[in-house]
This record gives C-alpha cells, structure tokens and sequence, in this order.
C-alpha cells in the first residue's frame, strides 16, 4: 500500500522523465494524480456490426481479419498498413499511418474488437488508424467508456490512464468530507466510488453522477470555508462605535446623497455599532456613488478614535480618492495620507511612520502597499475599492491582521449570482441601485472602419463644444509591450495627422506614476482634449467633462470590462456617448458587441459576459482572487452551487464547533483550496 502523499516516482514506469511532464500538469504525488480528473470521455460502449457504421460516427465493432496486414513504404516517414476485416455483415478496410509494428499484431482469422471512425464515400470506405484488442483481453480501449484527460507534451492519455489506474490499486482514495446524512440529502455518491467512477465508469451516467459529486464537494468545501471563516470573524467582539453623528460631514458633501447611499450608509452605521467586524460589500454600478458611502464608514471610524484605510488597485485611482476626500475630509479635522508606489521612498517611510505613530487618520493607497506589512496604530476599518482582483483568500489573510478591523468592499463590476456567491458568500451586502440625479444614458454605437471619418468628426465635435474624450486601445496582459506601442502609436498619429489643433496626450501601464497622475491631472483638469489610454484608465476614474469614450478593437475586451470603461463617461451633466469600433466579421462577436448598445443594464451585461467567457476571463485577468476549482464550472453549475452552499451551512450548525475526524480533514481541504486560489493572484 501507499499513501495519497507519496511521490509519483514510486509508481512503476515512472521515472524522472515522466515525472517531469506530470510536474508540468502540478502532479507531484499520487493524490495530484487521483484529482488529475478527465476533462470528457468518450463512450465506446456501443458496439455495431459493419453495416450499421455511420460515416463520421465513432463505434466499437467487432471483426475477424481477412488478411495479413501489408505495409507500403510511401516515402521517407511515411509507411502506410492495410488490411481487410469482416463481420456477418460486410467487408471493412482497415489504414494504419505509421503503425506498421501495431497493426502487424493483427493476426489472419483472428477476431479482434475495433474502435474506429467510419470514412469516404461510395467509392470507397475505410476505417482509418483504430484501437483494437483482443475479445479476451479486459476492455481498455474498446467496450468502455474512456477518460480523456487533459495531457501534456510527450504524455498520452493511454499513459495518464494507465498510471492512474496504477496509483488507485494501490492506495485509497481521498477520504470522505461530506456526512452521510447530507449525501443522502443530495443524493451524492460517497467519496470513494465517486474517485473510482470519474476515473472508471461503467457508463457515462455514472461518469456524470461521479462528476456532479466532485463539483458538489469542491463548492462544499469551499462554501464551509467561507462558512468557517465568517463564524470566526464573528465571533470576535471589537468595542462598537458610539460616536454615530453623520451630520457634520452630510453638510460637507456638496450634494444630497441619494436614497441608496444613506441607506447603504445607514446598514454600515448598523454593523459599526454592533460590536462584531463588519464584512459587508457595496455593490453599485459605475457612478452610482459609491465613495461617499465609503467616506462616510471613514468618517465613523476616524470620529471613534480609529484609523481607517482605503485600498484602491490602482495608482491613479488611489490618487484621486486622495485628492477627492482630502477636500472633503480634512476640513472636518480627518489626517489624510497617500501611499503609493509613485512616491519617493522617503516619502513612503514618512508616511508609514505617521501611521505607525496614529499620526493620519485615513490611509489611501494600492492595495499592495498597504497590505504590505504595513503596521498601523490603531486600524479600526479597511475599506477595498474595486476590489475584484482582491478575493477571498486576500480577505482572510487581512482579517486575520491586527485586532479584527471592519471590512468594507466596494465593487462596480455587477457580477453574476454564482460568482457573487462564489467571491462574496462570506460577505453581508448593500446596494446602490440608484444613480445620483441627472445622470443620462450613455449612448453607444457599434462601428467598422468605414466610419472612421466620421467617428473623427465626432471627436472633435466633442472637442468644439469644450468637452474630452477618451480613446482606449486594447491592453492583453501578454502582449502589453505590443498595445503600448499601439496606444502610443495611435496617440501620435491622432495628434500630427488627424487633430493637429488639438491636443493628445496618452497614458498607459508602463509609465512611471508620477507621469501618469500628471497626465490624469491634466487631463481632469481640462488641458488636453483626447486621451489615448490602455485600460489603466479602467477603474473610478472620474472626469465629468469627458462625454465620449472611443474604444479601439473593443471585441478583443470583455463584455463588462466594455461596460466599466463606458462608465467613464457620462459621469457629468452632459450627453455623453461611447463608440466601440471594430473590424471583426464574426457575427457572435458583433452580436455580443451590440448588447452593449442595446442595454445599460450591468448585471444583464455581467451574466451575458460568464456564459461567453467564462469565469477564468470574467474579470479580463486571471488575477481575479477567484478560488481555482478543478471540476466546477463557475459558469454552469449554479444549482450544484446553491445545494453546497445549503450543505455547507448545515455542516457548520451541526458538526462545525465538534472535532471529527471527517472536519479535520475538511478543514485541511479548505486551507488547500484558499492557498492554491491564492497562489493564482502572484
Ligand atoms: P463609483 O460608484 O463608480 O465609485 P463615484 O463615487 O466615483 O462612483 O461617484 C461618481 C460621481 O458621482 C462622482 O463625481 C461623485 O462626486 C458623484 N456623486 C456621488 N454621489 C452623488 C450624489 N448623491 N449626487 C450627485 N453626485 C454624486
Ligand atoms: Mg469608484
């Protein structure tokens, strides 16, 4: 026997070559192996006699072979086999391309088992390369239903199976984390004909039975984490806040406050109070105010003698909460203090310093900075601004800081009910579902090149009534050399051949943040009349005189990527408009494009975006803070999803606080499933 933490080189047929190519799919010991799950099958159960065979359709079929295999050497590299099979039914041409040594193993009058694919036409028919064996030999790659698994270089899927199948003899399975009483409840299968089944069905229900057990589980132990997570932090007590007056900074804010932010601000008041650490996340499209909300949690925090910081995931955008807030905060007697990567290191140590020493009340800065080992006086309040990129595994790690400061996550990307329960399961939420007055509908308009004069033209309208624009041109993370000469180029062209009169200038990833708050500054500040970006200009930032949004190659973004960089205009009083270009053809990609136009609805846009995209791509970055499943798809499983989830929170009401041996094992799970998902953020 072995044990699921044994290394793979203790199988047999595994050296250090193999070795290496499972360490390239992360398959290090026999455990990884067992999770390595197929990612289809194919059915080969059905079994056909020759006449029957539909062209392109693969079958098994069994036959007797008419003749010896004979090999052609065509030329160099090429040797092709023929041989002829016959059932009761008919004749069969066999072609085998380079197998010479394999197909010569067929004997004349012998009856094997094919597996194969019918092709040609009335001038002829054939079967082209199939697996075969012998009728007594046990069914490996005919008269089954065979995993396919995801491979790599140098490693075939007849290898994988084989290896695996080797690794289940001789140890178990992963243990049991899911009770009986909720298997039965669910009607899962338990754990051990579950890892028997995904790897060897009988059929390909049972192949979908053992699937939907392994989702089950992976979503079970990921929602009993979060579970876990939240009795914990809840348990804490922290000293409420009983300084509860808002009045004096409602009479700063230069505008009423919609109904959705004071109720927002009223249900963090609630939590503040309460005595235990608030996890709430504020959910609200783009521009629907979400930073007054969050100054008004800053404000509590600083009037109850706490320090509070605000995490944006950008430079600029960290910039520009600072400039916003001070003016609003630091009449009312507020310390504020930046802290980004664009400062100078005297600067960071001094700012650092002050925190450390209670110095500034309200810390605004990237999220790395300050989570960095960043010590804090006395942090009452953490507040994350857009802070998809900053997920669970991110949240414990900071909850887990210091004396159980309150959370705050802001998001405006809608996001899709499973992802929602996926990212935010562990969170209470408030909405902003109310846009400040005035604000109008962005029109948005989908383009091919032959209406670059005229989208030109529109641009400089936009420039003659005193209004900005923006022009973003696709950033791909892998190709982010490549866009930035694109945005540049593009920049430049703009300037000395289409608006000599005007003024450009251009902002992207790669420059020094000090030169991109100069150029955002500039440009907030009216001074230049485009601005050519990459999607750094994505998140919060907020210039009301911009009233058009162009966005170059706009199929090669995300759906709600589109609809966060849309929001960047129509954030004034003024008619405000996006034009998304394209030379694409492909009729989905233009039919998901005209979504856009056609609603500003984010959540509808949101859910469009998963079903195309996918989860991995939702967030337009990897980095995305989204635990890594194996088997569950984010995008489909919801049902399965909300089922855990239940599951889960029964788990917890009536084993949680009890040591068995099935939680131990439960918790060791979690803790693997938050590390690896936080492994995806480096
Ligand atoms: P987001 O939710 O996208 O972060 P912001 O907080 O940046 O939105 O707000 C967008 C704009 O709306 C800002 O210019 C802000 O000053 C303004 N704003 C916020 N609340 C109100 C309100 N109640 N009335 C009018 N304007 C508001
Ligand atoms: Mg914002």
């Amino acid at each position: 026997m072995a044990y699921l933490s044994d290394p793979v080189t203790i199988l047999k047929g595994v050296g250090p070559t193999k070795a290496k190519q499972f360490a390239a799919l992360n398959i290090y010991t026999l455990e990884d192996l067992i999770c390595h799950f197929p990612r289809g099958y194919e059915d080969r159960t059905r079994i056909v006699s020759i006449s029957d065979m539909e062209v392109d359709r693969p079958a098994c079929f069994k036959a007797v072979v008419m003749n010896t295999p004979r090999t052609n050497h065509i030329r160099k590299g090429l040797d092709i086999t023929k041989v002829q099979v016959a059932d009761h039914s008919g004749r069969l041409n066999l072609t085998f391309f380079n197998q010479k040594f394999t197909a010569e193993q067929l004997n004349y009058g012998e009856e094997y088992i094919f597996y194969g694919t019918l092709t040609g036409d009335y001038t002829g028919y054939q079967v082209t390369s199939p697996s075969f064996e012998r009728l007594d030999s046990a069914p490996v790659v005919t008269r089954r239903v065979l995993p396919i698994y995801p491979l790599t270089a140098g490693l075939s899927n007849a290898t994988m199976l084989k290896t695996i199948q080797q690794a289940m003899a001789i140890c178990d399975t992963p243990a049991e984390i899911i009770p009986e009483p909720i298997r039965r409840q669910y009607g899962i299968l338990p754990a051990e004909r579950a890892y028997q089944a995904i790897h060897m069905p009988s059929s390909m229900e049972e192949a979908e039975l053992a699937k939907r057990r392994l989702i089950f589980e992976e979503f079970f132990v990921f929602s009993a984490g979060l579970s876990l997570m939240r009795a914990s932090r809840q348990q804490k007590w922290v000293k409420p806040y009983n300084k509860k007056g808002l009045s004096a900074f409602i009479d700063a804010v230069p505008f009423a406050l919609t109904g959705a932010q004071t109720r927002a601000i009223e249900e963090i008041k609630t939590d503040l109070c309460s005595g235990k650490p608030m996890n709430r996340l504020l959910q609200g499209d783009v521009g629907s105010g979400k930073t007054m909300v969050a100054a008004a949690a800053a404000y509590l925090a600083v009037q109850n003698g706490q320090q509070a910081a605000l995490m944006a995931p950008t430079e600029i955008l960290a910039e520009q909460h600072y400039q916003g807030l001070n003016k609003l905060l630091s009449p009312l007697g507020v310390r504020l203090q930046l802290l980004t990567g664009g400062m100078t290191a005297k600067q960071k140590r001094e700012g650092r310093e002050a925190m450390e020493a209670g110095a500034v009340d309200l810390v605004i800065g990237t999220h790395a900075l300050i989570s960095e080992g960043s010590a804090f006086k006395n942090l009452g309040l953490v507040i994350a601004d857009e802070q998809h990129r900053f997920g669970v595994a991110q949240r414990q790690a900071l909850a887990s800081k210091g004396d159980a400061p309150h959370l705050l996550v802001m998001s405006a990307t809608p996001i899709p009910r499973t992802l929602a329960l996926i990212m935010y399961g562990d969170l209470d939420v408030s909405v902003l579902d109310e846009l400040p007055p005035g604000r109008q509908k962005v029109d948005t308009f989908l383009v091919g090149e032959n209406m670059r004069a005229r989208v030109n033209a529109f641009i400089r309208k936009q420039a003659q009534e005193g209004h900005q624009s923006f022009v973003v041109c696709p950033a791909v993370e892998e190709a982010e050399e490549l866009n930035i000469k694109a945005a540049s180029v593009w920049a430049e062209t703009l300037q000395k051949t289409v608006f000599p009169d005007l003024r450009v200038s251009l902002i992207h990833g790669q420059m020094k943040s000090a030169q991109k708050e100069e150029v955002m500054a500039a440009f907030a500040a009216g001074q230049a009349d485009i601005l050519v970006a990459t999607t750094v200009i994505e998140v919060g930032v907020d210039v009301p005189n911009a009233t058009l949004m162009v966005i170059e190659d706009a199929d090669r973004f995300g759906l709600s990527q589109l609809h966060q960089l849309r929001g960047r205009v129509g954030r004034g009083k003024e008619k405000s408009y996006c034009i998304l270009t394209s030379h694409n053809k492909n009729p989905e990609t233009l039919s998901r494009l005209k979504a856009l136009c056609s609603t500003n609805d984010g959540f509808r846009i949101a859910e469009e975006d998963l079903r195309l995209r996918g989860p991995g791509d939702f967030f337009g970055s990897r980095q995305s803070g989204l635990p890594v499943f194996r088997v569950a798809n984010l995008a489909c499983d919801l049902k399965t999803l909300k089922e855990a989830q239940a599951a889960s929170v029964r788990w917890i009401e009536e084993m949680g606080t009890k040591s068995t041996p099935e939680g131990e094992v439960l918790r060791r799970r979690i803790g693997e499933l938050f590390r690896r998902s936080a492994g995806t953020m480096n």
